[in-house]
């Protein structure tokens, strides 16, 4: 499916999700559509682990609909880039979206970190190691939840960034082939909000 259309499709999902109006489509086995010319996942969603940020529900979404990475922080690893690659290639999706949330616990503790006021233990370095450099550009006046989002968004954009240098991959959007976005969704409503 064309990208376009894709986005359309997760935007009308997202907002009957917001307006308490979910259909919960293809919830069901067997996944007859899963067959029929329908099947390729309508986007790839990276997003974070955080359990309250569920790509299928908040975008109204089922079984096949998407093809979805979680890790914490919505971070983008070797393994995240290989996953992302593989749905392009194989499954012809040609919308890829970075989706974080309000109040990420991952990206919290990567600027607690990074404003000197704590470290984290052993693997979670490594996840905080990947966000770090997102925050370099904040603007140090911000404090509070003002400064988390702009965290939050900062991260989603270097993830963007990440995937974007990928080989092959700006030539692909210049030609409309694919699409990029970076989110984020916002806890007390649901909605998810795109980033210029
Ligand atoms: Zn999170």
């Amino acid at each position: 499916m064309d990208w376009r259309e894709a986005l359309q499709r997760l935007m009308a999902g997202n907002r009957r999700f917001v307006e308490g109006k979910s259909i919960q489509p293809h919830r069901a086995f067997p996944l007859q559509h899963r067959w029929s010319d329908e099947a390729r996942p309508l986007a790839v969603i990276l997003g974070c682990s955080d359990a309250v940020v569920s790509p299928e529900l908040i975008f109204d979404q089922g079984f096949g609909d998407l093809f979805v990475i979680r890790v914490a922080g919505n971070v983008v690893a070797r393994s995240v880039l290989g996953s992302m690659q593989f749905a392009g290639a194989h499954l012809g999706t040609q919308l890829f979206i970075v989706l974080g949330h309000e109040g990420c616990g991952a990206v919290e503790a990567a600027l607690e970190e990074h404003r000197g006021r704590a470290g984290q233990p052993g693997s979670i370095e490594v996840l905080m190691r990947l966000i770090r450099p997102a925050l370099n550009d904040l603007d140090p006046q911000l404090e509070g939840p003002a400064a988390l989002m702009a965290a939050v968004e900062a991260n989603v954009r270097w993830s963007v960034r990440h995937i974007i240098a990928m080989p092959g991959v700006r030539k692909a959007i210049d030609e409309a082939r694919i699409q990029i976005l970076g989110a984020v969704c916002e806890l007390e409503s649901g909605l998810v909000r795109f980033l210029d």
